[in-house]
């Protein structure tokens, strides 16, 4: 099958975006590889903290006049935007592969769900309206007025390098604050171009910045009095120290951790939509989604139904098309770099020595499409006889690997999935309304699916969050984005 052509030939040095300018940064230089081919398709910098402090220091010199700037104006820069990303769509899309992994069709998935915050930001005008009291107290009004705040700090995972930035970016420059950066050193490459369309869609310098590295520029917002909050999204640990470090310094924050999610199976569910939906649910983005499905808990003691459901997921798994993202044929792509494969096969080897049933082998049963390096590619792996206790049925392994469990019955499916610290997007599949209802009701998740293995939140939505999974108040995207983006200004007035 033809591969279709990268957008990145050479080798790209990455630039850090402040106030309107590309800047080479001063810090140590790491290479940014291709999984699928091991090339080197990108330089990208580890900036130092005086970058940081540079970008904080021209986002805060741009807030007075783009705060300025009216609803309307700003909602205009975001539909030139909206405009220059549906004609770099395939680029976008194709340089998100190339330097993440995942197959073309997911990469347009994302850049689709990516332009449709920016769509849902330009509604500001509407969205940032207050709210008015007549004579709350003789010859007294009162009204609400959100107000931006300033410089936010934006830091993104590995995950989705186009996506993920945008549940946050768009809401913060469109209600009038400026935003500094900080992209996976990952995966940089399509925050960089994003920055260009940004640039050439007129937002002015110093509006939207990004800089890039780690922890010394996660450690720099923090610190930075500049920075009034922070949406942050990545693994549980790294969100808890951000929420912490947060409230140390007074800052509002969204931290958005990691999950383990369970895909409920009832005896009445639809099995053959069920197992297409499990198929994208566990091994979509090669299982490297917040939102994958990780457990999968059959319910009932029949042995029939649980013996054909199982062999028609292991025969649908075994069938997936391994190779090449730009490869069009190809359903599932690499992990990210071959340390997250060598921790998933640490996953896969404590499943054996616990006890659990190796039914397909991601590391053996392994046919990739073209001549690739194996370097960075998995298979699909289930086990089975899983049991909450083991490794593989409680932490995060974010791979693409399915532990299967059984429940005698719905109570106990959903005291399953609620003793899970995570609760991100869990899911039913059953042909009952009460089991849904049942379900939706009891279930301590914040995204939640019916008859869907992959709860993500449209982003008019807020992509939503329990315990370990979330911690804060408001979510990204829609209006709550907004709402965390402004503050309250309350004005009571009375003219003698
Ligand atoms: P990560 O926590 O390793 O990194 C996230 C960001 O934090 C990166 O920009 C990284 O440079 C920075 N970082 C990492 N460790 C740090 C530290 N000790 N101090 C300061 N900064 C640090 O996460 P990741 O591996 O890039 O992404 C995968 C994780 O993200 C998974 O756990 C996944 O479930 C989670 N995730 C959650 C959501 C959600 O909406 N809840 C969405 C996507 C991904």
């Amino acid at each position: 099958m033809a591969i279709l052509e990268e957008p990145i030939k050479e080798v790209l040095l990455i630039k850090n975006f402040i106030a309107g300018e590309w800047v080479e940064s001063k810090g140590e230089i790491k290479d940014v590889v291709n999984p699928a081919t091991d090339k080197t398709i990108a330089k990208v910098p580890i900036s130092t903290k005086d970058e940081i402090d540079a970008a904080v220091k021209a986002a805060q010199e741009a807030f007075p006049d783009w705060r300025r700037t009216t609803p309307l104006a700003r909602a205009r820069c975001l539909f030139r935007l909206k405009e220059l990303l549906e004609e770099n769509f395939e680029e976008l899309s194709r340089i998100q592969t190339q330097e993440h992994g995942k197959t073309i069709d997911e990469s347009r998935g994302e850049t689709r769900r990516g332009i449709e915050n920016v769509e849902v930001a330009t509604g500001i005008p509407t969205f940032m309206q207050g709210y008015f009291s007549e004579d709350v107290a003789t010859d007294v009004d009162e009204w609400l007025i959100p107000t931006p705040l300033g410089v936010f700090g934006i830091i993104a995972p590995f995950n989705f390098p186009f996506m993920i930035p945008l549940w946050s970016a768009p809401y913060a420059v469109a209600t009038g604050n400026c935003v500094v950066m900080k992209p996976s050193s990952e995966v940089p490459l399509t925050q960089m171009r994003l920055a260009e369309l940004v640039d050439e869609a007129g937002i002015p310098p110093g509006v939207w910045n990004v800089v890039n590295g780690g922890r010394v520029i996660v450690s720099g917002m923090l610190e930075h009095p500049g920075i009034v909050g922070i949406t942050f999204v990545g693994s549980t640990p790294t969100a808890k120290y951000i929420y912490e470090m947060c409230g140390k310094t007074g800052k509002r924050v969204i931290a958005q951790g990691g999950a383990k999610n369970f895909m409920v199976i009832m005896p009445d569910a639809d099995v053959s939509r069920t197992i297409r939906a499990l198929m994208t649910s566990f091994f979509g983005n090669t299982g490297q989604r917040c939102l994958s499905g990780a457990n999968l808990l059959i319910v009932g003691d029949d042995d029939r139904f649980y013996n054909s459901f199982m062999d028609a997921v292991a025969d649908a798994a075994s069938r997936i098309v391994i190779g090449n993202g730009l490869d069009e044929s190809v359903q599932m792509g690499p992990v990210r770099d071959k340390e997250k494969k060598e921790r998933i096969i640490g996953y896969i080897e404590s499943g054996i020595q616990q006890g659990a049933k190796l039914r397909l082998d991601g590391r053996r049963d392994i046919k990739i499409a073209g001549n690739y390096p194996e370097t960075c590619f998995l298979g699909p792996t289930i086990f089975e006889n899983v049991t909450p206790d083991m490794k593989i049925g409680t932490e995060e392994i974010f791979g693409p690997v399915m532990s299967v469990m059984r429940a005698k019955n719905l109570d106990e499916a959903i005291e399953m999935c609620n003793a899970s610290p995570f609760g991100n997007g869990n899911a039913i599949f059953t042909s009952s309304g009460k089991n849904a209802r049942e379900f939706q009701y009891r279930i301590t998740s914040g995204n939640v699916g019916i008859n869907i293995g992959i709860v993500a939140p449209m982003a008019f939505f807020p992509f939503s969050g329990m315990k370990d999974s979330f911690l804060g108040i408001l979510h990204t995207q829609g209006q709550e984005a907004v709402r965390f983006f402004t503050e309250s200004k309350v004005v009571i007035q009375r003219w003698l």
